[in-house]
């Protein structure tokens, strides 16, 4: 299936293609024909799998063919965060980019600025709100949005939403809203107070649900907490055992990837880095020699871990803990393919371990750590809950940017 099976309006392909979607997700699918069709759904799907633009390329196409005079305020999107609400207005920005709709994202916290500029925005209108519940009934009561002409309404992350409290004001928020409305509803769980909520608010809906694929049974899953400085050491270690035959070793960057390389190549070991600097040649050239067993390890990013197929891969070594718990999925998917076995291996160091327990929620299952072999020094302690993100997360630019309205800086490329 392509983009254009849907039948979407050229000015919303655009945007699309400008994003780098090229096909749609497995939830895109699903939904869009269903939300083209102007359904209620519930949709299961986790943050991961496409579920925004599901949503949002719909939504975006049904306004595009709005007359001008039709282009009021079409669509509030509740989320439980303002983390979140921002990370859907910017997929707005970057989808909606040549349709010239428009959107505003409402959220407490910040200062007294932060509530006027809200409000002034909300003013000179725009076609999309994305708000989060408190600071959205604080406006409704004060009579400053007008929802008249809402056509469509969508709980994003309900299952969070509700476990944070928000069920009282969602009712609140939808006695202000049309009855004849659109309802879609996105939630990674299906709790049964969702479908309570579901059955208050949605009209005869349909349901999607998309799973993440979970690790092939055959992959032999380890973790060795380590520091970054003994990481070296034991990567060594680990590939001196020589029934490992075809081994992939993930790094979070290419310049890390890099600095592995010389370092390995360094040590005598024969490895070759894959990265997005070499030439499409040099790569096909190092994945053939790797496919034929010429060169035992191969060392790259995530480029490695979606889409290449290459059998006999017996252990895939995560040299660091992967930012997102699904591309460890796709990485440890290299191995035990087509129901062979394959050992998968993650170090993990002090500062990732929230990630590495992210990881095992998402799997569903806890990763035996193995101790240090002897000689390399004192392991950190597995503490996942005392530990913070190394990245700044997501939050980093929502405190620079407290409101949102109109500003497309998205550049197609
Ligand atoms: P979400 O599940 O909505 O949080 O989306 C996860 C990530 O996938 C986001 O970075 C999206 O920009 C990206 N994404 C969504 N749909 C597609 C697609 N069809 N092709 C490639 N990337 C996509």
């Amino acid at each position: 299936m392509t983009f254009q099976d849907f039948n979407f309006e050229d000015k919303l392909l655009d945007g699309l293609f400008s994003m780098g979607y090229t096909k749609p997700t497995p939830i895109q699918e699903q939904a869009i024909p269903l939300i083209l069709q102007n359904k209620d759904l519930i949709a299961c799907a986790q943050t991961g799998t496409g579920k925004t633009a599901a949503f949002l390329l719909p939504i975006l196409n049904k306004i595009i063919a709005l007359p001008e005079e039709q282009r009021h305020l079409n669509t509030l999107i509740i989320s439980p965060t303002r983390e979140l609400a921002t990370q859907i207005d910017q997929q707005v920005e970057g989808l909606g980019y040549f349709t010239g709709i428009s959107s505003i994202s409402i959220y407490g916290g910040g200062d007294g600025n932060a509530f006027i500029q809200q409000r002034k925005a909300l003013e000179e209108g725009a076609e999309i709100i994305i708000a989060t519940p408190g600071r959205l009934i604080a406006l409704l009561q004060m009579g400053q949005i007008n929802f008249d002409q809402l056509q469509h309404l969508i709980l994003d992350e309900a299952d969070r939403m509700l476990d944070m409290g928000f069920y009282d004001d969602i009712i609140k928020i939808i006695k202000y809203l049309p009855k004849e409305r659109q309802t879609l509803l996105f939630s990674a769980t299906m709790p049964p107070k969702i479908r309570v909520l579901a059955n208050t608010i949605l009209s005869n809906p349909a349901q999607v649900s998309i799973s993440i694929s979970k690790p092939s049974e055959g992959i032999l899953q380890q973790a060795y907490l380590v520091y970054d400085a003994q990481k070296l050491n034991l990567l060594t270690h680990i590939l001196s055992n020589k029934s490992y035959s075809s081994v992939i070793v993930f790094a979070s960057t290419k310049e890390n990837v890099k600095k592995l390389e010389i370092e390995l190549l360094r040590i005598g070991l024969k490895v070759k880095a894959f990265h997005s600097d070499l030439e499409q040649k040099e790569r096909e050239e190092i994945l053939r020699d790797f496919r034929s067993k010429t060169i035992p390890v191969l060392i790259g990013t995530d480029i490695l871990s979606r889409g290449i197929d290459v059998e006999g891969i017996s252990l895939v070594v995560n040299f660091n803990t992967p930012h997102d718990p699904e591309d460890y999925i796709h990485r440890i998917g290299r191995t035990a393919r087509a129901e062979t076995t394959g050992t998968a291996i993650t170090f993990i160091n002090d500062k990732d371990q929230r990630k590495f327990a992210a990881v095992e929620a998402l799997i569903g299952r806890e990763i035996p750590k193995i101790a240090l072999p002897e000689g390399m020094g004192e392991a950190p302690l597995y503490q996942p809950e005392k530990r913070v993100f190394s990245s700044g997360g997501h939050n980093s630019n929502d405190k620079k940017k407290p409101f949102h309205h109109k500003k497309k800086t998205f550049v197609k490329k």
